[in-house]
C-alpha cells in the first residue's frame, strides 16, 4: 500500500516548539559525547568493540550466566525471581509488595518498568507509586510517555514544566527558572521518600560472578529511594547480565560518555544485597526480578545483536528521523533506531502495526557509528525489512517495486522518466501527479536531478578513442 507512513505523520503534526526541544536536546548530547569520548580515549572504537565482544559472549552463554547470577545473588541474601512475560513480572512485583504490606513506594527510572506499564498497574491495585527521577516525575504529572531513553522529557521545555508544576500544585507560583523548578521538585520528592515503604529500580548491569548489581543515576534518586525503606525490588531484563565485575570498567566508562557526555554518571550505586547489621540504613529485603518478556525471541532471531544495548540513547540523539519525529512517533517504549529494531521483535506479536518501524530510517549509519556496543543497527533494520517483505506483512508507506522494475528494464521508458524527473524539481508539490507522491514530497526536499548525465558521459566515452 503506498501512502504516508505513521512516523511521517508524526513528523508533520509535531509542533515547532516540541521539535525544537527534541533537536536541541539530542544535538547537544551528540556533541558532548564526541568531545568526552575522544578526549579520554585515543581509540574509542577499540573500547566499543571490546564491549560488544563481552556482550556477545554473555548472550551466547546467557543460560549459564543467568544460573551463575542467581547463585551469586542468592548467596548475598537477595531473593531472585524469574518472569517469562510482562504479566508475570507485574504479578510477581505485586505479590512481593503485598507480602510486605506495601501501599506506597518510590520508583527510579527503569525502561523495563516502562515496558510493562508497571505504574498504572500498581496504582490500579492500590499501591501509590511515585516516580523519583525528575523527568519521569514530570511525565507522571502530565500523564505523558517518555520520549527518550535517557532524557524522558526531551520534548518539553522549561515553560512546559513550570506550567505543569503550577497546574498540579507542586508550587503555587509560576517560575520557569530551571534551578527553581529542580528545587520545587526536590522539596516535593523528599517528603515522599520518607513516607515510602519500598522502592523499585531497574539495574544497568548485574555481575554474574559476585551477584553485585550496578545502578546509575544523575540525581541520586535511587540512593534516596533505597535508604529509608525496608524493601527494594529491582526489575531487570535478562540481557543486563555481564560475566564479571571487572567488566564494569568497560561499560560504566562507555555508558556515561555515550548517554550524557559525562566521564561517569554522577551516582553509581553498587548493590550487594540487604543491609548488614552494622549498616545504619538501606533495605532489609532485596528482590531481583529477571524478566524475559520476548528477549529470548530476540536472541533466537537474526537480530540478536540488539540485545547488546546498554540503553544509552546515543543512537536516538544522532538519528535524523528521531530528531524530526520525536520518540513518541515510534509508538512504543523504545524510540529511535534501537526501538525501530527492538520494538517489532519484542512486541510485534501483540502489536503487528509496529512492523513499519524498520522503515523509519534513512540508513545513514550514524546510529552504528555512535553505538558504544557497536550494534550494526542499519543491517538489522534491513534484515527486518526483508523479513516483513518475505512474510508479506502489510504496512503503510510500502512502495510497490514492480512499476520501478518495468521502468528500469525499458531503455525508452527510462530515458523519458529521466527527462521528466528534471521537470519535477520545478513543479509545486500540489501538482505532483498522484496524492501519495504529494504526501511524500511534503516531507522531503528533492535533490537536483542530474538524470541523463551518465548516459551522455557513456556516449562521449564510446565515441572518444581510449588510450
Ligand atoms: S542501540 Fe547502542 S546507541 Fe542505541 S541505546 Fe542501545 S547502546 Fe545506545
Amino acid at each position: 500500500m503506498i501512502g504516508i507512513q505513521p512516523i511521517d505523520q508524526y513528523a508533520r503534526d509535531i509542533s515547532d516548539e516540541k521539535q525544537a526541544s527534541v533537536i536541541d536536546g539530542s544535538s547537544k548530547g551528540t556533541d558532548k559525547r564526541y568531545t568526552v569520548l575522544h578526549k579520554d580515549y585515543s581509540d574509542p572504537d577499540a573500547l566499543r568493540k571490546l564491549a560488544a565482544s563481552i556482550k556477545d559472549h554473555t548472550l551466547h552463554h546467557l543460560e549459564d550466566y543467568l544460573a551463575k547470577a542467581e547463585q551469586s545473588l542468592t548467596a548475598n541474601g537477595v531473593n531472585v525471581h524469574f518472569a517469562a512475560t510482562d504479566e508475570d513480572a507485574r504479578q510477581t512485583i505485586l505479590s512481593i509488595l503485598r507480602s510486605h504490606e506495601v501501599t506506597q513506594l518510590t520508583k527510579s527510572k527503569s525502561m523495563a518498568a516502562e515496558e510493562i506499564h508497571l505504574n498504572p498497574f500498581l496504582i490500579e491495585n492500590g499501591v501509590e507509586c511515585l516516580e523519583s527521577d525528575l523527568g519521569e516525575f514530570i511525565i507522571q504529572l502530565d500523564g505523558d510517555e517518555p520520549s527518550h531513553i535517557v532524557k524522558p522529557i526531551i520534548h518539553l521545555n522549561r515553560r512546559d514544566i513550570a506550567k505543569t508544576f503550577l497546574r498540579e500544585g507542586v508550587t503555587d507560583q509560576y517560575n520557569d527558572d530551571p534551578e527553581t523548578i529542580t528545587r520545587q521538585a526536590r522539596v516535593h520528592l523528599r517528603r515522599k521518600y520518607m513516607q515510602a515503604q519500598a522502592c523499585i529500580t531497574g539495574a544497568n548491569f548485574v555481575c554474574a560472578d559476585t551477584g553485585r548489581f550496578a545502578l546509575v543515576t544523575n540525581e541520586g534518586n535511587s540512593r534516596f529511594g533505597m535508604a529509608p525503606v525496608p524493601v527494594h525490588i529491582a526489575l531487570v531484563g535478562i540481557e543486563k547480565i555481564i560475566p564479571e565485575e571487572k567488566d564494569l570498567a568497560v561499560f560504566l566508562n562507555l555508558l556515561g560518555r555515550s548517554a550524557t557526555g559525562q566521564q561517569l554518571t554522577v551516582y553509581t550505586e553498587f548493590i550487594t544485597g540487604p543491609r548488614s547489621e552494622n549498616q545504619p540504613d538501606g533495605p532489609e529485603h532485596v528482590h531481583v526480578v529477571f524478566m524475559d518478556n520476548g528477549r529470548t525471541d530476540v536472541l533466537a532471531s537474526n537480530c540478536k545483536e540488539i540485545l547488546r544495548c546498554i540503553r544509552c540513547g546515543a543512537c536516538q540523539n544522532v538519528c535524523p528521523v528521531y530528531r524530526q519525529a520525536s520518540g513518541h512517533a515510534y509508538r512504543s517504549t523504545y524510540g529511535g533506531p534501537v526501538g525501530a529494531v527492538l520494538s517489532p521483535i519484542l512486541f510485534g506479536s501483540r502489536f503487528p502495526e509496529l512492523a513499519d518501524l524498520p522503515k523509519a530510517s534513512s540508513l545513514c549509519g550514524a546510529c552504528n557509528e555512535v553505538c558504544p556496543v557497536d550494534i550494526p543497527i542499519p543491517d538489522l533494520l534491513l534484515r527486518l525489512r526483508d523479513k516483513a517483505k518475505r512474510e508479506s506483512i502489510p504496512s503503510a508507506g510500502a512502495i510497490p517495486m514492480s512499476p520501478f522494475a518495468t521502468l528500469a528494464t525499458s531503455p525508452a521508458l527510462w530515458r523519458t522518466a529521466m527527462t521528466m524527473s528534471k521537470a519535477m524539481n520545478h513543479l509545486p508539490i500540489q501538482v505532483a501527479p498522484i496524492k501519495p507522491l504529494q504526501d511524500w514530497l511534503g516531507q522531503r526536499t528533492l535533490p537536483d536531478s542530474h538524470g541523463g548525465d551518465f548516459r551522455k558521459w557513456m556516449h562521449s566515452r564510446k565515441s572518444t578513442p581510449q588510450a
